[in-house]
């Protein structure tokens, strides 16, 4: 077993463990007791990968950008998740939990969404099952996204508004956490990060793991080599990065390289830098890393990407960080919108904000010559043309 995964009681090193309330323990237990032996079953496999093929569209290709190797002087591929059906990786994790959630014998699905993005993958996915869905999402969010609305809507979810508190995301989940106590039978909640209680964080590794085993795959085709030098994806609560780290976590040669946003610097008091700004404690369910005042008290995030702007990151990255595993950079606002202009202007592609933040690295880094290096670009930046044309004023 890799001392970077979780181990039987739940946790990652110092991290981890499932820290929920007396009520909602039989849904969280009843989820550890049978996740694994029904994603390792031979129906469940052949539907998610079947699933994965005709419906998202996978293998995601593995590009090289040649104009962009050449700007930087190394071998850059980018892990094309940006391609996958709803334009990111959330997909592959909600398919994985609305099959799992089917073999529970669980007909209704919740979820929370900050900036939409989530709750667009779970509603795709209860469309695609015929099954209910319910997703709750702060007032002052569902203005804001009004797109990302529609779409759930249009998919026959039900969009419910969280008017308490800041009326955002953290709001969101209390309520989402609420309905669940209340309906613990007949619901599974459909977390979007590796966060939340054990076993949440290892459950969404798992499913956004044939990011890097595809990526494994063909890079040997493509460089005679499995492995790369190097490492890269932006965090938010560390989805797509623990899917890109997932199959090199054991292999010490590849450079493991996560992006946090840096907002308008890491010390403006405007940013979701957790690393460098948290401090140890508790956050959804689990025990992590978080952006936190003296007397523990949630401090709010800020990113101009929706998709990174979380106080916490989930808890395999807090240990990824502290047993030095892997390097955690960060990227301002700036930074990420210059990287996300450049991949346009060289290779045609319009990142998602969040992705572009894994890009703004490269500028930061020197390189021998001859390096393979692999980025996931976890999103499209359609969703994000508002926000670069505002920035650019094109
Ligand atoms: C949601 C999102 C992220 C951040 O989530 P992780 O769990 O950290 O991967 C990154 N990129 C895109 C495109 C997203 O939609």
């Amino acid at each position: 077993m890799s001392e970077y995964q979780v181990n039987e009681k739940g946790y990652y090193g110092d991290f981890g463990g499932a820290y929920i309330p007396e009520m909602l323990y039989p849904n969280v237990e009843e989820l550890r007791q049978q996740y694994i032996a029904i994603i390792q079953s031979e129906g469940f496999k052949q539907e998610f990968d079947q699933l994965l093929r005709d419906y998202v569209g996978r293998p995601s290709p593995l590009y090289l950008a040649k104009r962009l190797s050449e700007r930087y002087g190394a071998n850059i591929f980018l892990k094309r998740e940006d391609l996958n059906h709803t334009g990111a990786h959330k997909i592959n994790n909600t398919i994985g939990q609305i099959l799992l959630a089917e073999r529970l014998g669980k007909r209704r699905i919740i979820a929370e969404t900050g900036a939409g993005q989530h709750g667009v993958a779970t509603a795709t996915v209860c469309a695609l099952k015929g099954l209910q869905c319910v997703v709750y999402m702060g007032a002052v969010d569902i203005e804001r996204q009004a797109p990302n609305v529609a779409r759930m809507k249009m998919m026959g979810a039900e969009v419910i508004a969280a008017e308490s508190g800041s009326k955002t995301l953290k709001d969101a989940t209390n309520e989402a956490l609420r309905d669940w106590i209340n309906n613990p039978v007949d619901t599974h909640y459909i977390i979007g990060s590796v966060v939340g209680p054990h076993p949440y964080p290892d459950m969404v590794a798992r499913f956004q793991s044939i990011i890097s085993a595809e990526t494994r795959k063909q890079l040997q085709e493509k460089t005679g080599i499995e492995t790369p030098d190097y490492a890269l994806a932006c965090v938010g609560g560390g989805s797509n990065a623990a899917g890109m780290f997932y199959h090199f976590l054991d292999e010490p040669s590849v450079k493991l390289i996560a992006v946090e946003a840096a907002g308008k610097g890491v010390y403006s008091g405007e940013s979701a830098a957790t690393t460098l700004l948290g401090r140890e404690g508790v956050l959804h369910g689990s025990r992590s890393i978080l952006m936190q005042t003296d007397d523990g008290q949630v401090i709010e995030p800020y990113s101009i990407s929706a998709g990174l702007d979380y106080p916490g990151i989930g808890p395999q990255h807090a240990w990824l960080y502290k047993s030095g595993r892997a390097t955690y950079a960060s990227a301002t606002d700036d930074e990420a919108m210059q990287a996300g202009l450049l991949l346009t202007q060289l290779e045609g592609i319009i990142p998602a904000i969040e992705s572009a933040h894994a890009l703004a690295q490269l500028e930061k880094m020197t390189f021998k010559g001859d390096e393979n290096v692999v980025i996931c670009l976890s999103g499209r930046g359609d969703k994000d043309l508002d926000n670069y044309m505002k920035y650019f004023g094109f």
